[in-house]
């Protein structure tokens, strides 16, 4: 469980990328880029459109992206220099791990050798399946394709005991499901069906592509009717899902037994082989989170016939080894999940992929190399400094708020305090000697990988929580919180400009940099994040009445944002968007306070035409310049805990006074809300 700053798209799925560009822009004073404005646009009506109409305008959607903006751009100066590192690892390694990196990397461009290879790679495993001959059976079988990373049934891992977070326990969770949510398989409007009619389609092809012995000649026909089965076993684990506002309650998400008592309710399903398959220690307790499915996954297996089970299990093994399997395969998977669900038009690049690839599979080893290059001690202490500065002002915030009890202020603050920072990249490297890189075989990287990360997962269990871990690679343009650690994780990928500029104006810095320290730390205490303790433990440490008022104000927030439209008749969730909202409005309103109170901020002059404060709020907003397509707009509407950038932006000015003074704005103007929400 954690929340991250940016939408994360889905496994397999192709990100989309350009040639990279250099970076444009006007040069500024202030370090701002003046060419992503819309002088014409109003900043009292559309702050949004003023802070980056330049951008709506003028970078257009590369064709292989589903969305573009200037966190998009980052990562792709991020990816061109991982491929120099990368290029230069498959040619003159220096150690062991770097010609790791060097030959994954090579294996994954060596397309012709994967074309060749077709779809043999994944042999042995289909001839696994395949011997399947009853339910009873199920479990070593499925412990094997979790190990390889395959998405059967159910999905199962090592995670903090939300109640005892200083022990790591086993969890086993909804899973099994080809398309990005359970709502999918049930929404009954036109667009909504027609996407579960394309679905069924690419399920078809897939499994025609991977071919059936026992089918013969009529390959087409049969796969038809194969996709047909999967679609009935997945709507029926759909259907037992909890959907993703409802997940947001980590109450909903937390139910600890007992081995015993989990072979209890699923009967049909051998545990003890499962268990003893994946290698995990001893369990004598785990959370089985949504105890209602795996109920209905054990009569979904008792009631399916063999053969059907098998035609699922050869889908999700597809399925899960498409992106490194031969170009058909590739392209098949790139049509449905890249072009229908998201809109982009091409593949990205291959380097691109095998970059991604590669820093999802050895992260740790390529963000070394990334980290000596791209971030230096200076400029991990210069943002040390600056969260210090942002947990200071919301010290300040939490002691100045009127709605809350003294009672819960003093454990806010309690827990405040306790917030860990980690930052750039980890304390303790990965250690990734015990894993096996040959050089030539992209699909068994990728597979050997995946097991060497289960069981370094599988390890955790029953063990103290190492709260040094990393969730994130230090390339990566993200950042979280994780409410069972309680500390807040910024990768050096995203502590580059233009988020983080050396040197830059404080106004630019604070805005962009400043407000993604405060969203983090607001996690804390967002509707999901303030259930939990100083200690990462699930425990309600708020007055009735205190948790009352926080309700209220949150509801403000819902309210607010449920009326925004994200794409032509899907509105933005309210709830499933509110803990990233209370973070944005929080995290603005925090990094504003530090700004003003930084010694940069005491000159006051005006710099490139604007003041102090317009710095800051022009910077945070074109943190969130993007350009998306229809498509990613509705996936992410339906599935993804955060608003759409231009509500990112209008959301948290328009709830600010600070805002409508800085730009002058009058009491009816859009950007100045009658009855503006504050939670903190
Ligand atoms: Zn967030």
């Amino acid at each position: 469980m954690r929340r991250h700053l940016i939408a994360f798209t889905f496994v397999a799925l192709p990100l989309g990328a350009v040639l990279v560009r250099a970076q444009p822009g006007v040069k500024s004073e202030s370090g701002l880029d003046l060419s992503l404005l819309d002088r014409a646009a109003d900043p009292c009506i559309d702050f949004y459109a003023y802070a980056c109409g330049g951008w709506t305008k003028n970078e257009p959607i590369p064709a292989d992206r589903s969305a573009w903006g200037v966190a998009e751009r980052l990562q792709e100066q991020n990816e061109a220099r991982l491929r120099k590192i990368l290029e230069d690892a498959s040619k003159n390694p220096a150690d062991a791990e770097t010609k790791k990196i060097g030959d994954y990397y090579a294996s994954c461009m060596d397309e012709s050798r994967i074309n060749a290879r077709g779809a043999a790679a994944l042999d042995p495993a289909i001839k696994t399946i395949a011997t399947l001959s009853s339910a009873r059976e199920l479990g070593a079988l499925v412990a094997e394709l979790h190990a390889m990373g395959v998405n059967a049934f159910f999905s199962f891992g090592a995670e903090a005991d939300f109640k005892d977070a200083s022990v790591v326990r086993a969890i086993a969770d909804q899973g099994g499901i080809g398309l990005p949510d359970r709502d999918y398989y049930f929404r009954d409007d036109p667009k909504s069906t027609e996407i579960r009619k394309q679905y069924v389609e690419h399920v078809g092809k897939m499994l025609a592509l991977l071919g059936s012995p026992a089918r013969g000649k009529d390959e087409s026909a049969g796969a038809a009717g194969d996709a047909a089965t999967v679609m009935k076993i997945e709507t029926a684990l759909a259907r037992a899902s909890l959907d993703v506002v409802a997940r947001r309650d980590p109450s909903a998400i937390y139910h600890r037994m007992g081995p015993t008592e989990l072979q209890v309710l699923t009967p049909n399903f051998t545990w003890s082989d499962y268990f003893k398959g994946v290698g995990a220690p001893a369990i004598d307790a785990l959370n089985v989170t949504v105890p209602d499915f795996f109920k209905a996954f054990d009569q979904l297996i008792a009631a399916t016939p063999i053969a059907d089970l098998k035609t699922y299990l050869r889908w999700q093994l597809v399925h899960a080894s498409a992106a490194v399997l031969s170009a058909p395969f590739v392209d098949e998977n790139f049509r449905f999940y890249g072009t229908i669900l998201t809109g982009a038009k091409e593949l990205r690049p291959r380097w691109k992929r095998c970059v991604q690839y590669t820093d999802g599979d050895l992260g740790e080893a390529l963000g070394k190399a990334f980290v000596r290059e791209a971030f230096g001690p200076a400029a991990k202490e210069d943002t040390l400094k600056m969260v210090r500065e942002l947990e200071s002002s919301m010290e300040a915030d939490i002691k100045s708020l009127s709605w809350m009890t003294d009672a819960t202020r003093q454990q806010a603050l309690v827990k405040l305090h306790a917030v860990a920072n980690k930052i750039g990249y980890p304390d303790k490297w990965r250690d990734y000697s015990a894993l096996g890189i040959v050089r030539g075989d992209a699909l068994g990287n990728s597979q050997r990988a995946n097991q060497f990360e289960f069981h370094r997962q599988m390890n955790r269990i029953g063990k103290p929580l190492d709260k040094g871990e990393w969730e994130m690679t230090p390339p990566t343009v993200n950042a979280y919180y994780n409410p069972l650690q309680n500390n807040i994780n910024f990768p050096a990928g995203i502590l580059q400009p233009p988020f983080y500029k050396a040197g830059a104006d404080a106004a630019v810095n604070y805005g962009a940099a400043g407000s993604i320290i405060g969203h983090e730390l607001t996690h804390g205490f967002d509707d999901e994040g303030r259930q939990f303790d100083a200690q990462g433990n699930l425990k309600d440490w708020w007055t009735p009445e205190d948790a009352k008022a926080f309700d209220d104000r949150a509801k403000c927030v819902v309210d607010q944002y449920s009326s925004f439209t994200a794409v032509d008749d899907v509105k933005v969730n309210g709830k499933l968007t509110l803990g990233e909202n209370a973070a944005d409005n929080g995290g603005t309103r925090i990094a504003l306070m530090a700004y003003l109170a930084s010694a940069g901020a005491a000159a006051g002059k005006t710099v490139d035409g604007f003041t102090p404060e317009q710095r800051f709020f022009i910077s945070y907003g074109q943190g969130w310049c993007q350009n998306t397509r229809p498509e990613r707009e509705r996936m992410l509407a339906q599935t993804n805990p955060h608003a759409p950038a231009r509500y990112r932006v209008n959301g948290v000015v328009s709830n600010m006074p600070e805002f409508a003074k800085a730009f002058s704005c009058k009491a009816d103007a859009p950007m100045t809300r009658a009855n503006a929400c504050r939670v903190w």
